[in-house]
């Protein structure tokens, strides 16, 4: 089996999942006492939430790229960025490193291609459903991608931002989600990326009519049988 480096903390509350998923999957085929080979590098959130929202993606990269740097030399044989929008740097992070990085939008659009659709929709920070780093990456897989309003982006990002990073499910948030989705489906989406590593926290399946594309999921699913490959 090989070691997989996460570097999560962005936030810790979607870094519990992917720790939880990645030993789930290794010992669903493993069995016995068989777990996830993991090294974790967990960053001040704080510190990066400041830096994107005041445009300093340079600086964030940095930080990322030292924990690539750390998690290498921890004996990782690839990376796991825990967050679609820090895939916004993903390049200086890789320029930092000798070892592969598992991309989020790579993994997420694999199996949107393999569940046969090609019409998408796109919930996560506003970063990530307005600025082109992540849309692309999913239109080399021919996929179209659907984003909400500029009202709805605001209200999914800001969920994010002030309740699901800080742990915090809040019913009426839940029923805005349910309603964007819903929106989105109407303009013709087959199914619905959700595209931030928190937002599994608030919605599943039974929130929406088209099947969800949890990133989390798919991302560190992905991990697990890359590790076991
Ligand atoms: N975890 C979120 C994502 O997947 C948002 C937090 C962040 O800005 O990294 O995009």
């Amino acid at each position: 089996m090989q070691t997989m480096g996460l570097i999560g903390g962005m936030s810790w509350e979607s870094t519990t999942l992917y720790y939880k998923i990645v030993n789930q999957v290794v010992n669903e085929r493993l069995g016995g006492l068989h777990s996830a080979k993991v090294v974790l590098y967990s960053v001040d959130f704080a510190e990066i939430e400041a830096l994107q929202h005041s445009g300093n993606w340079e600086v964030a990269g940095e930080i990322l790229a030292n924990a690539a740097r750390s998690v290498e030399k921890a004996g990782a044989d690839f990376l796991v960025l825990c967050t679609n929008t820090m895939h916004k740097v993903a390049e200086i992070i890789e320029s930092a490193v000798h070892i592969p990085l598992l991309h989020i939008a790579t993994a997420t659009a694999i199996a949107i291609k393999e569940a046969g659709f090609t019409t998408i929709g796109l919930l996560g920070t506003r970063f990530t459903m307005e600025q082109a780093f992540y849309k692309e990456r999913l239109s080399k897989y021919g996929l179209q991608v659907l984003t909400p309003n500029e009202q709805d982006r605001n209200s999914v990002h800001n969920i994010i931002y002030d309740e699901l990073c800080l742990g915090k499910i809040i019913p009426n948030s839940r029923e805005q989600y349910r309603c964007i989705i819903a929106s989105l489906i109407s303009q013709g989406a087959e199914g619905v990326i959700l595209g931030c590593t928190e937002i599994s926290l608030l919605v599943d399946q039974a929130d929406s009519l088209v099947r969800l594309f949890d990133t989390t999921e798919i991302h560190a699913r992905s991990a697990a049988s890359l590790a076991l490959q």
